[in-house]
């Protein structure tokens, strides 16, 4: 890049107005900063963001999967189908029960699990299947509420990148069983930290309501309010994973703002593709016809055979020229802590191949229109710098 001034375009920034600001302010100066009527509000206004009856509040997408599997009666040895290709919370939360996690290998286009390939991993123990909607774009969900009814297997979504996403015209949170959903600092809604798991089955939202504060009786979150009582029950052994209002107070805010946000994120992946699409070495990320990603991420893929750098090395370029990047995922398998699965790599075949290309590009709302074109120039730059 010769005349081009360097910049630093971060891999995230977070979009936070003093709206946010004022929000939270509030809730604080109102003398109720835990759980409290902030938080029902919140719950509401997402259930019919999604069109779901019920929404539950907890502190992080990943104490929303382990509630979920925890209402599904989840048990010692059993099994649960997740991709290979997702952040290690999507398994995690599997062994909190003792049971175990199946990895099960991606599709090479669109990165999610591949439907061909749950029939084959489905066992005596198996469970659920927690499909992951990678980047934002639905899996294919016809395929797998098909599969999970003839096995008689539960759908839990990790629905922490797709807000909003929609299958074939129906909105990713309202086509499974239970939908969880993540508020980390990165993710298309944030509340800094926090998560909601939403469903359509009424006494499943109460189990939910009870299990993420101490399995404690409906009401007893009131129990330090005037109009509340001292006295509780506590109807099973749950989790301390509520929320606060002063966290729900800042989601209220951003859940307004989820429509231009989307809308800014889907201009900025309109761009790469029409800039990267040219590139033999570079691969845009597609979505499928039938479906509408929220585009929490754009996953730039390259050709290394095309290139005489591989994957790692485009991203320090790119890190020396300010572009902060990401990869999404390390696969599972790669892991220290799953070592013992002895896992061989044809059957990851596509995992790897995704692994040795993907980059992950910023893309967020708050990018300006020369953050947009610097990206754009300097991965073009690296790849014609280093074509073969
Ligand atoms: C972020 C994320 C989670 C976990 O969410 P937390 O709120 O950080 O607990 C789970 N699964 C996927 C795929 C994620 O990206």
């Amino acid at each position: 890049m010769k005349h081009r001034k360097k910049m630093d375009v971060p891999f995230h920034r977070p979009s936070i107005s003093e709206d946010e600001v004022e929000a939270v302010a509030e809730s604080i100066r109102s003398g109720w900063i835990t759980m409290g009527p902030v938080t029902a509000d919140f719950e509401e206004q997402f259930a019919s963001f999604v069109g779901m009856p019920y929404a539950i509040a907890v502190n992080s997408g990943t104490a929303a999967l382990h509630c979920a599997l925890d209402v599904l009666g989840l048990g010692e040895g059993d099994e649960v189908i997740v991709p290979a290709n997702t952040f290690i919370a999507t398994a995690e939360v599997v062994e909190y029960f003792r049971a175990r996690p199946v990895l099960v290998d991606i599709e090479k286009d669109s990165h999610n699990i591949s439907h061909e390939k749950i029939l084959e991993a489905i066992g005596p123990r198996t469970r659920a299947i927690i499909p992951v909607h990678f980047a934002g774009q639905p899996c294919d969900m016809d395929e797998i509420m098909n599969i999970a009814q003839e096995n008689n297997l539960a759908v839990i979504d990790d629905a922490a990148h797709s807000l909003p996403s929609k299958y074939k015209g129906k909105m990713i949170g309202s086509i499974s069983d239970m939908s969880c959903f993540s508020f980390y600092a990165t993710k298309p809604l944030t509340t800094g930290e926090g998560g909601m798991i939403v469903t359509a089955d009424k006494d499943r939202a109460e189990e939910l309501k009870s299990l993420r504060l101490h399995g404690m009786a409906r009401d007893a979150w009131k129990r330090y309010q005037k109009s509340g009582s001292w006295k509780y029950d506590v109807l099973r052994m749950g989790y301390k994973y509520n929320t606060t209002d002063m966290n729900a107070a800042m989601g209220i805010v951003q859940l307004k703002k989820q429509n231009r946000m989307y809308d800014a994120r889907v201009e900025i992946a309109r761009s790469y593709a029409a800039a990267f699409s040219g590139t033999e070495s570079l691969i845009p990320y597609q979505v499928k016809e039938d479906r509408e990603s929220s585009w929490h991420l754009y996953p730039l893929k390259i050709r290394p055979d095309a290139l005489t750098i591989d994957r790692d090395r485009f991203i320090e370029e790119l890190a020396i020229l300010g572009v902060g990047t990401s990869v999404h995922f390390i696969p599972l398998y790669r892991f220290t802590c799953y070592q013992d699965i002895q896992y061989r790599v044809e059957d990851f075949s596509a995992s790897e191949w995704v692994y040795e290309r993907e980059i992950s590009l910023p893309i967020y709302p708050d990018m300006t229109d020369t953050e947009i074109e610097y990206v754009i120039q300097s991965v073009l730059d690296i790849a014609s710098k280093n074509k073969k």
